[in-house]
């Protein structure tokens, strides 16, 4: 019973086929008519009865042709058809007696409007079964219960350490500080050492980048594997040396090559102690750019892979290369059950700050978190680089001697023109004394009689001899100094974790606990400086294309997350072989891995050479589109009535993807939806776990449609051209917007028709006005109604919620109006740019070294086109370098109440000018103060200083900013990681691109010069303070509910999946909705991720598990902001899990650590588990095979 849906069109009946049957005709005309309406009549109030004439009943006739009509209201289509048939037979059209049976025989089963459905048939109409229609979601006010804003009026965490104090009491002056430059002189008394030696740990280690001035697989083939090879024999010839290793992503590509031999050898050496695997994250994450659902995924994909094929549960964060540290990755490796960690590229003069008070080791605390739960031990490194010259103590000239890569013969030399000796008999005694001086002054900055000294750099221990020359000439100081006793300090080879052991030991604080006299500290450490005023705030928006390439991938790698469990879960309960669980979860295990390697602190922070990025591009658009056929192929089988019947063809599948990117580089260009007079489906997918109404927009053939919701209501459409020019529009392409309504993590089957102009009230067209015309000959975008405005004025569109206005000359975003409270807001928009430094030092791919303040761009008189309808109003600006569209949305609910800004820069034709957007509002925040997020995670407090260069005062914006006065909040979301000022009161930047020739002399060996035109996505929403109540006095915000919902929202759009060209249509449920109920609006599914099987058996490798990881997230929410029009409730952040999927069935939940590394406790199912105010939880989640 394929090809079904196919279905209005054949009921056109075709006169090729049709006989005359003129004769009888006329004797048997009202005979046939009225009795075949009887029939119509029976089969839809009593199916299947028999099919006699009653001719007594014609004087009924009419009435129940109305009754019909009433009865049928959503279904004209089928009266429409069977009037016109029987109109057909009445004019002595060319249609038989048989056919017209066909076309009643056709409807006898049909299910429409809440009747009963008989099985499917012979019959294709039947094929869309709309469902019994259910209330409308009503969007509602929400009174937010009040323990669910007790985080936000709580007093913030007591830190000894606040960063916001330090960066208002420290005064940032860089005096040199000697051989130190960035520290001060440091002098040591040797009788601290007289009870108990100084214990330090020499810790080998190779810091390889999964990309960077080479591609991924270039630095595996030519370098990385080299290390791995050789580090089994080095590391076995002698028990004492000890080596440890980060990225997952290489290592795992290493594991697959070699033989089991080798796997044992490497198992051995992790058992015995030798090799440490520290962080074991697929890559070293960037801290600012990266979203925490791929912060925490690359984790996740890293431990699951040790734990699965080692058995290696890493215990200790090693990141000492990220641009900057943030909060949100102590509390990730916190919750994933870590001990301790380490960070590096700290701004020079905070570690001057902290080392002055031996701070470098501290507990690092979530600033909301009370208890200290959250506490985890953090060892910041003292020195200006990780690189042996700055590792073994104050002096880099000395240290670089201690760098035995360095010895003549070798790769690599001193700058400081002081060369390494080979450690002999003879000089042994004079080596030593020299290093263990500087040991000592180190030491110095630290609380504890324990040292760590790292000793690596990029890519070493490459070959056997740099292996030998380390570990061997190491080896006779070691022995020296530990014959010595008088030294008062023993030294070993050691690891990351033997370090924190002993600092434990030599304590006597229980792992992962807090050392006397080590402080506690809040806050992050952005905006990182390694030198002068050099600020490394470039990179926040470097790539910015990548950047906006990235989030996208994530968002897509969420949503097939979670509709393959779900799909998976159907597919085991109807026992469907026929389901691509095995391809699919190839997909995924492939996209986790690409997103993964992208969240390399060269990777999304677009500090790689030109072809690494485009590498990288490669990869991140692969995985895009393989989640794009996931989902929509995961969206048809969960909609397929009869899961046996479903079959996976790729080539042919039955539903389209919305949107193509044909290369990394490149925009997606939309799928087109050839329509008919017949309705082509077309399936929403909502992956969040609430019902929600939103504008979805489809590429169309016609500009007459109608829309039919999954019950089969016509529903209001509108329909703009689409620009093929600035004035003209193509004449097969359209775009029709409506408001679609989908389940919770559900699918709603929509349908479009053609139409035939002015056949349906309910569809618009868009009313467009042109202003600035550049056009000589007038413009005609027929049908569309145009007005073509020769003068300008200001100009406003308006949806239910918001009412906006525009500048005349500019058209630039000039006020917002709130129709609530008639509130009036001023919120000017216009485009800045920055020039780069034209001496010394210039702005890089890492660096931003502006030339003074930005310019403003000037933009008058630009075309502009506004669109204006029922469901989207927007205003579309183009300027030299933006195309720059502001948007209101008519949607109930979130998304109406903020306001759209969707730009695509393009600064291909300027050179060494940064583009920024500038918001400027009438919001009077005090003291310069602003809110910025991190990693989407949570909010951040900023200041913009005076005492600090401009550059500094850049911050990253992965998702959100906001300003406050005692009224009013305003935020502006983001879709995707950039940077942000607010560098004076009521006035916000974000950096749109940069295109530099310069180098900045970080490595990268070239400028930024790769621009193509890059979109950005934003929403300003503005919030007014409810009651009298004024803004908390601490420095802790949270988003209000409403702005997590809008972030939420326009990250989790609708996937909107068309059907396929000419595709065989199966019978399909118009609505499918595995929740049960709804989870509530502060819980946040942020994945539900089936578990990968062995990655090391080929057999086994992409065969899912029944064991998925839900991962909640429950947002910390400041309640002085009203939750207005939602479609979710609150319940103060409850879950049963019994009770959250329909037809899935759980065996067991557990809570477990967050990479699932650990077990924390088995969960009655049928109980409620609460998540707290912003903790992430994971939950390993066990579905039923199948029903038994
Ligand atoms: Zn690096």
């Amino acid at each position: 019973m394929n090809n079904l849906c196919r279905c209005l069109s054949k009921l056109h009946i075709k006169s090729a086929i049709m006989k005359r049957y003129m004769v009888i005709w006329g004797a048997l005309f009202f005979l046939v008519m009225f009795s075949s309406l009887y029939l119509m009549l029976e089969t839809v109030s009593t199916a299947n009865k028999p099919t006699e004439l009653n001719t007594h009943e014609l004087d009924n006739i009419e009435g129940k042709i109305q009754r019909i009509e009433e009865d049928l209201m959503k279904n004209h289509e089928t009266i429409k058809e069977i009037k016109d048939t029987v109109r057909k037979i009445g004019k002595g059209g060319a249609v038989s007696l048989d056919q017209l049976k066909d076309v009643l025989d056709r409807h006898k089963d049909s299910d429409y409007g809440g009747n009963v459905g008989g099985k499917v048939g012979v019959v294709k109409m039947n094929q869309i079964k709309f469902q019994e229609r259910k209330d409308k979601t009503v969007v509602k006010d929400l009174t937010i219960p009040t323990d669910m804003c007790l985080l936000a009026d709580a007093p913030e965490a007591k830190t000894d350490y606040k960063l916001t104090d330090v960066f208002e009491k420290n005064s940032f002056t860089d005096v040199d500080g000697g051989v130190w430059k960035q520290g001060w002189p440091i002098t040591y008394d040797n009788s601290q050492w007289s009870k108990r030696s100084l214990k330090v740990f020499v810790i080998p280690h190779s810091h390889t980048d999964p990309g960077w001035l080479k591609t991924f697989m270039e630095y595996y083939r030519q370098q990385t594997k080299l290390i791995f090879e050789n580090m089994i024999p080095k590391l076995e010839e002698d028990g004492r040396r000890k080596f440890m290793y980060a990225e997952m992503s290489f290592f795992s590509l290493w594991w697959d090559e070699i033989d089991i031999g080798k796997k044992e050898r490497v198992k051995k050496l992790i058992e015995n102690g030798q090799l440490e695997i520290v962080t074991g994250g697929w890559v070293m994450t960037d801290e600012a750019n990266a979203h925490y659902f791929a912060m925490i995924d690359q984790l996740l994909e890293g431990h699951q892979w040790l734990d699965g094929t080692l058995g290696v549960k890493p215990k200790s964060g090693w990141s000492i290369d990220p641009f900057g540290y943030s909060s949100t990755m102590a509390y990730i490796l916190r919750e994933a059950d870590f001990s301790n960690m380490l960070i590096q590229r700290v701004h020079y003069s905070l570690k001057k700050y902290l080392a002055k008070e031996k701070a470098l080791e501290f507990m690092w605390r979530q600033q909301w978190d009370q208890e200290g739960s959250t506490d985890i031990f953090c060892h910041m490194m003292p020195f200006y680089s990780y690189d042996a010259p700055h590792s073994c103590g104050p002096d880099p000239k000395i240290c670089c001697q201690f760098d035995f890569m360095r010895l003549p013969n070798t790769k690599f030399r001193c700058p400081w023109k002081l060369n390494p000796l080979p450690i002999t008999e003879g000089n042994v005694a004079e080596r030593v004394n020299l290093l263990i001086d500087q040991y000592k002054k180190k030491a110095q900055l630290y609380k504890t009689d324990t040292l760590l000294v790292p000793l690596g750099d990029d890519f070493r221990y490459d070959t056997a001899g740099e292996w030998d020359l380390q570990f061997q000439n190491y080896q006779k100081m070691i022995d020296y100094i530990n014959h010595h006793p008088e030294l008062k300090i023993e030294v070993h080879f050691g690891t990351l974790s033997d370090y924190f052991n002993a600092v434990y030991e030599r304590t006597n604080v229980e792992e992962g606990g807090r050392p006397p006299q080590v402080p506690t500290l809040s806050g992050d450490f952005f905006t990182y400086a390694d030198r002068e005023d050099n600020y490394w705030s470039g990179y926040y928006t470097s790539r910015p294309f990548y950047k906006n390439l990235d989030r996208v991938t994530e968002v897509h790698l969420r949503a097939a997350e979670i509709i393959y469990t779900t799909a998976l879960g159907y597919a085991r309960k109807h026992a469907s072989s026929n389901f691509p669980s095995v391809a699919f979860m190839k997909f995924l295990v492939d996209a986790r891995r690409n997103l993964g390697l992208f969240q390399h602190h060269d990777g999304i922070t677009g500090t790689s050479k030109e072809f690494v990025v485009a590498d990288y591009g490669k990869r991140l658009v692969e995985s895009i589109n393989n989640m794009k056929k996931l989902i929509a192929e995961c969206a048809t089988y969960l909609s397929v009535e009869d899961k046996a019947k479903y079959s996976y063809t790729p080539s042919s599948p039955i539903f389209n993807i919305d949107e193509l990117r044909k290369n990394h580089d490149s925009l997606p260009e939309k799928n087109v939806l050839m329509l008919t007079n017949e309705p082509s489906p077309v399936l929403m997918y909502n992956s969040l776990t609430h019902v929600r109404q939103h504008v979805v927009k489809v590429y169309v053939s016609s500009p007459y449609v109608e829309v039919k919701d999954p019950s089969g209501e016509v529903i209001q459409s509108q329909v703009e051209p689409y620009w093929t020019d600035k004035e003209k529009i193509a004449t097969d392409i359209f775009k029709v917007s409506f408001v679609a309504e989908v389940p919770g993590l559900g699918i709603s089957c929509y349908y479009i028709k053609q139409v035939t102009e002015n056949d349906n009230p309910k569809n618009t067209l868009s009313f467009v006005t042109i202003y600035h015309s550049t056009s000589t000959t007038p413009a005609n975008i027929k049908p569309f109604p145009l007005d073509i405005k020769t003068h300008s004025e200001d100009f406003t569109i308006e949806n239910d919620y918001l009412k906006i206005s525009f500048t005349e000359g500019t058209s630039m975003l000039k006020t917002v109006n709130r129709k609530e409270d008639e509130e009036e807001h001023k919120v000017s928009v216009e485009f800045v740019e920055y020039s780069t430094r034209r001496s010394g030092d210039k702005s890089g791919a890492y660096l931003f070294l502006p030339e003074g303040v930005a310019k403003p761009v000037p933009t008058l008189s630009p075309f502009t086109r506004i669109v204006r309808g029922p469901v989207i109003s927007e205003v579309q600006v183009f300027t030299h370098t933006v195309n720059h569209v502001v948007r209101l949305i008519n949607s109930p609910g979130t998304e109406g109440q903020s306001v759209d800004m969707y730009n695509i820069v393009d600064i291909r034709q300027q050179i060494d000018k940064e583009i920024a957007v500038r918001i400027t509002t009438d919001i009077k925040n005090e003291d310069r103060v602003f809110y910025t997020d991190l990693n989407g995670y949570q909010m951040s407090r900023r200041k913009t200083y005076d005492k600090l260069p401009l550059q500094a005062n850049f911050y990253p914006m992965p998702a959100m900013m906001f300003l406050e006065d005692s009224n009013t909040r305003f935020s502006v979301l983001s879709a995707q990681s950039l940077g942000c000022s607010s560098l004076q009161q009521g006035v916000m930047e974000v950096m749109m691109d940069r295109r530099l020739s310069h180098d900045d002399s970080r490595g990268l060996g070239e400028g930024v010069k790769d621009n193509k035109a890059t979109p950005n996505r934003f929403k300003f929403l503005i919030e007014s303070r409810k009651g009298s109540k004024p803004p908390s006095k601490t420095e802790l915000r949270f988003p209000s509910l409403l702005g997590h919902l809008t972030s939420a929202h326009m990250l989790g759009s609708f996937f909107v999946l068309p059907q396929y060209k000419n595709s065989k249509l199966m019978a399909l449920t118009t609505s499918v909705r595995p929740l049960d109920v709804d989870l509530p609006c502060e819980l946040y599914m942020l994945n539900l991720r089936t578990m990968q099987n062995k990655d090391d058996s080929d057999a086994l490798k992409y065969v899912p598990k029944e064991t998925a990881a839900m991962i909640l997230h429950r947002y910390g929410i400041d309640c002085s902001y009203p939750a207005k029009s939602l479609t979710c409730y609150t319940n103060g952040g409850k879950v049963a899990f019994a009770k959250i999927f329909n037809d899935l069935k759980m065996l067991e939940v557990k809570s477990m650590s967050l990479t699932l590394m650990y077990e924390r406790e088995n969960l009655d199912m049928e109980a409620l588990t609460t998540v707290k105010p912003m903790e992430i939880n994971t939950f390993k989640v066990t579905f039923r095979s199948s029903e038994t």
